[in-house]
């Protein structure tokens, strides 16, 4: 049972060490473990617990197609991720609170591995029920808000006040963050929805410039210098975060200079194919052989893919 510890990762940039409790990072760079040393999986891994989801978001890059995964599976997945390395799970979807079992995993995870669990979602199922179920079972929680009051109303088609509601209520179990997905349409109200953040209590705003899917055409130049001035003049409290696709242009800190791509981050989706990241198109399907060795063939298959 690993209900509390701190997680010690060796690795290329040194020895890591990750409290989930706390989400405190140390980097012991003065160490430089061997290669044989260097934990095998990724240091972070997000799975897509299923495709389904009751929003209709024009810029949503989740597949459209059914697809679910096995409890027993992924129970299995964590204990192989968790004994070789990896810190944090972020389960996501499609809509992940839609999941049939999703406070069972997300407790399985918290009690039985050494994970640190988080859980991206629109929010709109965080009821009184599932938040008890969810009390001291998860370590963060990402809440996806693309502009506020009218904006978001019409790109989410639900009501901002309830989704306000269900930030209030998030934070009486867990530290929470924002997820900002950057467009024309959102830029304009990204002021007014980083005060909203942080007047909620939202710890982190992570930045999701728009990437290109079927149903639209990904963040344009103009909206991306926009973006950038407005990083550059961000003055508020919250950290700021971008997702490593849309980072290009905007000013980051990353410590783990030399522990990137697969080393840092891959993605499990519905149908249980391992990817590079949520956006990739293909990867190498999970099989019984178990994640690591689907890992193996993605890194030597990834220029093909
Ligand atoms: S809420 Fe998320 S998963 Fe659902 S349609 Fe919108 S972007 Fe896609």
């Amino acid at each position: 049972m690993f209900n509390s510890g701190i997680k010690v990762r060796p690795g290329p940039d040194g020895i890591h060490l990750f409290d989930r409790n706390s989400g405190t990072n140390l980097l012991i760079e003065e160490i430089a473990p061997v290669d044989s040393m260097w934990a095998k999986a990724p240091r972070q891994v997000s799975i897509a617990l299923t495709n389904t989801c009751d929003l209709a978001c024009k810029y949503c890059y989740a597949p459209k197609t059914r697809a679910i995964l096995d409890y027993d599976r992924i129970v299995s997945w964590l204990h192989e991720l968790d004994s070789n390395g990896t810190i944090g799970v972020g389960f996501g979807g499609g809509e992940p609170t839609l999941y049939p079992r999703f406070a069972e995993i997300c407790s399985y995870a918290c009690r039985n591995t050494g994970l640190a669990v988080t859980f991206t979602t629109h929010g709109h199922h965080l009821d009184a029920t599932l938040l008890t179920a969810l009390k001291g079972n998860v370590h963060f929680v990402r809440l996806s808000m693309d502009g506020i009051g009218s904006t978001y109303e019409r790109l989410r088609g639900r009501s901002f006040h309830s989704f306000s509601q269900r930030v209030q209520a998030i934070k009486t179990i867990t530290p929470f963050g924002i997820n900002y997905v950057v467009n024309s349409d959102t830029l304009p109200d990204i002021d007014a929805a980083a005060i909203f953040a942080e007047k909620s209590g939202a710890s982190e705003f992570l930045l999701l410039p728009e990437q290109p899917t079927n149903g639209c055409a990904g963040i344009t130049e103009s909206t991306s210098r926009g973006l950038q001035q407005w990083v550059e003049h961000y003055s508020g409290r919250m950290r700021l975060a971008v997702s490593e696709i849309g980072a290009d242009g905007l000013p980051t800190c990353n410590p783990f200079v030399n522990e990137v791509g697969l080393h840092a981050y891959m993605h499990i989706d519905a149908n249980g194919v391992l990817k590079p990241n949520s956006y990739a198109e293909r990867g190498v399907p999970i099989g019984p052989t178990g994640v690591l060795s689907a890992l193996a063939d993605l890194r030597q298959n990834q220029t093909r893919l």
